[in-house]
């Protein structure tokens, strides 16, 4: 994190000042850009001011002085091997199994790594097993590859294995294959869950017993929030890597606009998936910036940066979940999610969701509509507490507290956010 990157110092978006780090935040620039005036809670975004751009020039620059021309030659097929080797120990480091650099696979991040999985691991027609609520872009990833999506019953810890062997037998009775299981156990989007260890070795068990791949996306596993919290050990790490592929990526962490991220499978699978004509014809698929991330990680920048951005992001989920709380009572249910960038919210009575949705946008505040995920118990919305500084975040909660409990004057257009 940089010195020059200070809590509420800039605009959350929309406008910037010449040397501001948000500067040229706009549509046609960025995938989406909230309306002046409106406190944008929906997206999984991180706040402009977060996004750490002194760090990513000093990377580049350091990446193009240490390699010179090969950092804009043709990468190695499955990404350099100073990142992959980083990244294999890292893993190994948190998930207490070894895991080695032939192991790593480097992807345009996680939406390319679903994409490549749901066309050289499925055909159309398979389907794809996946918790009641879940990324709803993953589901359209896969959906567009033409592979159905079937959910399955889970509980407060995640998905139920039981639930998950009738569904593995189902699809089978049905003349029906499985191509993968897709599961989002740490920090969970939308829900902020995590799915405890016990859990996690049965789901691997169920699903090697009928040999069925797990696709884990853990885009926010680096993400833990609360103090002395450790998320347990991926499910890659439980299988040994066997019958699990893990999807990881710097889009939560650095960036997305790096379209950089990594994959973790064994041995085997690593080299049949980097040995895709994708990766013959065009390399690393993302060859320059994997060696500025690189350096990053050899230096400890990254680490450091880590560091400062969770603690940002604490401050940024208290203040969400404190105001809500505060104004909302046991009116709604929520609970404090242990990292990630996301708050689930279930309204305990009254409006529907889409009450909820049209009210939010009467006072000038975006959320998720819970149902984009699946099929929610009730009205639920999902709040990202990564796009706004904590003043925003209380400010919103306060405008939606009134919004939903009928105590609002709706702001008008232009007041201050
Ligand atoms: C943000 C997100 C992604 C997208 O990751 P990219 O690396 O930016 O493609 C994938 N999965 C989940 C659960 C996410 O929240």
């Amino acid at each position: 994190m940089t010195a020059s990157v200070a809590d509420g110092a800039s605009p959350p978006h929309g406008f910037a000042g010449p040397l501001s780090h948000t500067r040229r935040w706009h549509a046609g620039v960025v995938q989406e850009a909230a309306p002046a005036g409106v406190l944008d809670l929906g997206p999984g975004y991180i706040e402009p001011a977060l996004l750490p751009v002194d760090l990513l020039r000093d990377a580049y620059a350091g990446a193009l002085e240490e390699y010179g021309a090969a950092a804009l030659g043709y990468g190695h097929d499955p990404g350099a091997d100073p990142l992959r080797a980083e990244l294999a120990a890292r893993a190994a480091a948190a998930g207490g199994h070894p895991c080695g650099p032939d192991q790593v696979v480097l992807t345009s991040g996680t939406s390319q790594a679903l994409y490549l999985l749901a066309t050289s691991f499925a055909a159309p027609g398979d389907t794809v097993l996946a918790e009641e609520l879940c990324y709803d872009l993953g589901q359209r990833i896969f959906r567009d590859c033409g592979l159905r999506v079937r959910t399955v019953a889970t509980d407060g810890s995640g998905m139920l294995p039981d639930a998950l062997d009738h569904a593995l037998a189902a699809v089978r009775r049905e003349g029906g294959r499985t191509a993968f299981l897709y599961l989002t156990p740490t920090h969970h989007n939308p829900l902020g869950r995590t799915v405890p260890t016990e859990r996690r070795r049965r789901l691997v068990e169920v699903a090697a017993r009928h040999d069925t791949l797990i696709l884990e996306d853990d885009a926010y596993a680096e993400l833990a929030l609360t103090d002395g919290w450790t998320p347990p050990p991926s499910l890659a790490a439980l299988a040994g890597y066997r019958g699990v592929v893990r999807l990881c990526s710097f889009s939560k962490t650095l960036g997305p606009g790096l379209r950089l991220g990594w994959l973790l499978a064994d041995a085997e699978v690593a080299a049949r998936l980097s040995g895709h004509g994708l990766f013959v014809s065009g390399g690393s698929l993302n060859h320059t910036t994997s060696l500025a991330v690189g350096h990053l990680l050899a230096t400890g920048a990254y680490d450091r940066h880590l560091d400062a951005f969770r603690t940002r992001l604490r401050a940024r989920r208290d203040a969400l979940v404190d105001t809500l709380r505060a104004a909302l009572g046991d009116r709604v249910r929520l609970r404090t999610p242990e990292g990630g960038f996301f708050l689930w919210l279930e309204s305990m009575a009254g409006p529907t969701e889409e009450a909820l949705l049209d009210r939010a946008a009467a006072a000038h505040v975006r959320v998720a509509a819970g149902s984009r995920f699946g099929t929610t118990q009730g009205p639920s919305v999902r709040l990202a507490f990564s796009f706004n500084p904590p003043a925003a975040l209380e400010r919103a909660a306060r405008r939606l507290a009134a919004a939903w409990t009928g105590t609002a004057p709706t702001p008008q257009i232009g007041e201050s956010t």
